[in-house]
């Protein structure tokens, strides 16, 4: 496999010189923001488990309790035999939080993303994406054989002329809620318009938005009180819901075909039984966690105010838990985010493809089980590194 291994040694060298190797760190979890790394515990500003649900007992005895009455696994896919009546239970409380008339469950994120892009648009079709979008947004659409128009990021106006420009009858707009890497938010109202204005559906990602945004958590979508048919929610219940799996909830002509259509569905083994009691709890927990959502902000705006120490690089403009400091260089950021582990803190170094090259970032994220001691020793390290390996300010 000479000619292989040439090409998989001549790339490897590439990312390595061009700053862009990733390594996976193995992490002993201690608590929702500390974790034992490379030897040492370190406060982390590193997940999405934005209500420090992941580690609540609650949940970790539902897990246990949901496997000991339905099973640990479901042994078939859902269309044979592996829909067990807990995972309908789990559809009709999933439809119910995200106000919708029917809900559908998926293993993750990722898979709902490239079941709902390919099973709702095909060939003829025009698929209308923002330029920032998440990876699963943007393979789901290659894989759809629609047209796939990227529109400038949040751009209202250039994407209401790209649907006027577009002949094909059927279009959809899909659009990250919270953008996973900026922490900004989409402009949801003037999507749902322009998609009123040239019948499309509007697909929302609520990635970051579940459990954070909205009453009771229920989403960016509630958060504006935005009701339309064409819209199709999908939620993951990897990040505020401190669990792993997704739902798309809509109208029931999306569900009912994406039940008989979307292939990463239909040919996949049905979630865990105990998995899917746990995410009930989980639901119920995320409705209920409002002193934690008011936590989460306290947390941000001390964090923003921590900032003007941390000049020259600035923090984009976010009212979510996801705090990106831009830093530009990708050798740069490593080095910073390498700095603050020996100091403690661990937050992860985003460089390209991940995000636009020129834009490498340290993405903090905040999360309800911080204590404001965690914020102010963040907010020390960040500054001492920064004056120590930083650039001179201008
Ligand atoms: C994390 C994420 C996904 C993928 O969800 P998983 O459940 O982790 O597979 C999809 N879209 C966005 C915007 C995300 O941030």
């Amino acid at each position: 496999m000479s000619v292989w291994r040439d090409r998989f040694a001549a790339d490897a060298a590439a990312w390595q010189s061009a700053g862009l190797k990733r390594r996976r760190r193995v992490v002993h979890p201690v608590s929702a923001t500390r974790a034992q790394v490379d030897g040492t515990v370190v406060t982390a500003f590193a997940s999405n488990d934005y209500l420090g649900l992941s580690r609540d007992p609650r949940l970790i005895d539902a897990i246990a309790e949901g496997a000991r009455r339905f099973g640990a696994g479901a042994g078939a896919s859902h269309l044979v035999s592996g829909h067990h009546a807990v995972h309908e239970a789990l559809e009709h409380e999933l439809a119910r939080f995200a106000d919708k008339p029917a809900a559908l469950a998926f293993m993750n994120g990722y898979v709902a993303n490239l079941s709902l892009l390919t099973t709702l648009a095909g060939e003829g079709d025009a698929i209308f994406s923002d330029q920032l979008n998440h990876a699963s947004i943007v393979d789901g659409a290659r894989l759809s054989r629609a047209a796939v128009n990227i529109y400038p990021h949040a751009d209202t106006d250039a994407l209401d002329a790209m649907l006027a420009a577009s002949a094909a009858r059927h279009k959809l707009v899909v659009t990250d809620a919270v953008f996973s890497m900026d922490g900004d938010v989409a402009p949801l109202g003037a999507l749902l318009e322009l998609a009123e204005r040239s019948d499309a559906l509007l697909l929302v990602d609520d990635a970051h938005g579940l459990g954070v945004w909205g009453p009771q958590g229920r989403g960016s979508v509630q958060a504006l009180g935005l009701r339309s048919d064409r819209i199709v929610y999908m939620g993951t219940l990897g990040k505020a819901a401190g669990l792993s799996g997704a739902f798309v909830a809509a109208d029931q002509m999306v569900i009912d075909r994406l039940v008989q259509r979307a292939r990463p569905y239909v040919f996949s083994t049905a979630g865990s039984p105990a998995l899917a009691h746990a995410t009930l709890a989980a639901i119920e927990l995320v409705r209920s966690a409002d002193a934690a959502r008011e936590r989460l902000s306290r947390h941000r705006e001390f964090l923003q105010r921590l900032a003007r120490f941390w000049r020259p690089y600035g923090l984009l403009a976010s009212d979510t838990p996801i705090q990106p400091l831009i830093v530009g260089d990708n050798a740069m950021v490593v080095r910073i985010a390498d700095a603050l582990l020996q100091e403690g803190v661990w937050v992860p170094a985003i460089r390209p493809p991940t995000v636009p090259a020129g834009s490498a970032r340290l993405r903090i994220t905040l999360s309800a089980a911080h204590t404001d001691e965690d914020i102010d020793t963040l907010g020390t390290a960040l500054s001492r590194v920064i004056s120590d390996i930083g650039p001179v300010p201008a």
